[in-house]
């Protein structure tokens, strides 16, 4: 995630509190109708939980041609249809409202996609990398372009980077903070390394699907319920409404309904017109279950400090990481709850109780306040905090796509930074 790197004027959009943890997503006990759950529900089943993926092997990049597989098509495939797959493994719309997502550079003379070649960062050297591979496809994990463009010189590296792909008719697309948000994305990636435990998500990501009001109000009984039933039915011949209900030990009626944006003025209207639905009304959008940004592991077996930092470089491929002690802290403390987000994590990791901060970079003052509320903090750097998710995503998407299509992952990419 680079919401959070310095060179982006990106404002991040943060919730109140933390929410739902993936224990939530049965809603057991309450009446929401599959139908209902589909809204939330569609997003996960393209993303299979995390696979246990073993630490990534950083500068092992080497293409990936699996063999064919009767499922798979054996057709070439065009950027349209790898777009289709990218989309699917990680949805467009849950990138923060700030960023540069999706398709940057399309080509003018469409060629099938043989080639993709995965980075986290596209620099001179990986765009060296690319053209000397042909590749048709560069997938880069930041937005190599964000900041609008008046030229196109040579003197600027970016404008240097987008000239070249034009020329080499490389396209290129950006996933970046869906990624970070998506159920088995980044930052599940990340937390993962720390072992098993409870997960939730700590800026919950919320429907932007067509269902994507949720209007909770209570009856009092049967009839004034199908009376608003029978009201809400003549909004756009009832196609846009998902309901469910509850009855109360009462004998009233608690009720879910999930609505188009197209219905939800007139369905207010019916509902604040009645008295007792009036007052009992919430109108709120549908989270999307285990998407969103930075994630809160309760670990299944506390571990000591020592232990963690030992887990996160076995995990991300690093003989060195950066650790700052919370007060009253030592390496032989126990860690249970970890907060992490991947690159520059602090916006969405400060102010989280936890016993230990994991993420790319933190300033100075940021550590010093997560220090003092008795918190540890591990830095990896960066982009460090993110590249070996590379290696779960080109499994995926070879797993996608047919075996006409290489994929393989940038040997040039590296952090900048390094412990010298
Ligand atoms: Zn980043």
């Amino acid at each position: 995630m680079f919401s959070r790197c310095r060179g982006f004027s990106g404002r991040l959009l943060r919730s109140g509190s933390i929410a739902l943890s993936r224990s939530v997503s049965c809603r057991t006990g309450t009446c929401f109708s599959s139908a209902h759950l589909s809204t939330s529900r569609r997003l996960s089943s393209h993303h299979p939980v995390l696979s246990a993926s073993g630490p990534p092997v950083l500068g092992a990049a080497r293409a990936v041609r699996l063999p064919s597989d009767s499922a798979r098509p054996a057709a070439h495939m065009d950027l349209k249809g790898v777009l289709e797959v990218l989309e699917q493994l990680a949805p467009l719309s849950l990138a923060e409202s700030w960023d540069n997502v999706g398709l940057l550079v399309e080509p003018s003379e469409p060629r099938p996609i043989e080639t993709i070649l995965l980075t986290n960062d596209l620099t001179a050297a990986v765009m060296d990398e690319a053209v000397a591979m042909s590749c048709d496809l560069i997938v880069s994990y930041h937005p190599p372009l964000f900041r609008p463009f008046k030229r196109l010189l040579q003197k600027d590296w970016k404008q240097r980077l987008a000239v070249r792909a034009v020329e080499a008719g490389v396209a290129v697309f950006s996933p970046h903070t869906s990624w970070d948000s998506v159920e088995g994305g980044v930052n599940d990636w990340l937390v993962a390394g720390m072992g098993s435990g409870k997960v939730s998500v700590l800026n919950q990501a919320h429907c932007s699907g067509p269902h994507k009001h949720r209007l909770e109000f209570s009856c009092m009984n049967d009839e004034q319920l199908n009376r608003l039933l029978e009201q809400l039915r003549h909004i756009d011949a009832g196609e846009t409404f998902q309901c469910s209900t509850v009855r109360s030990e009462s004998g009233g009626q608690q009720v879910n309904l999930t609505c188009l944006s197209s219905a939800l003025t007139a369905a207010a209207q019916i509902l604040l017109s009645d008295s007792h639905a009036s007052r009992s009304l919430n109108i709120t959008q549908p989270p999307l279950l285990g998407c969103g940004q930075g994630r809160l592991s309760v670990l299944d077996e506390p571990v000591s400090v020592s232990t963690a930092v030992q887990r996160m470089k076995t995990h991300l491929g690093l003989p060195h990481l950066r650790l700052a002690l919370g007060e009253q802290q030592t390496l032989e403390s126990l860690v249970k709850t970890v907060a992490v987000c991947a690159g520059s994590g602090a916006s969405v990791i400060q102010g989280v109780k936890a016993d230990l901060y994991i993420t790319g970079e933190m300033s100075h003052h940021e550590v010093l306040d997560a220090v003092s509320a008795g918190t540890s903090v591990i830095l990896s750097d960066h982009s460090n905090s993110e590249r070996g998710f590379l290696t779960v995503f080109r499994q995926r998407l070879t797993a996608r796509l047919g075996d006409t299509v290489t994929v393989a992952i940038s040997q040039r990419d590296r952090d900048p930074l390094q412990v010298v």
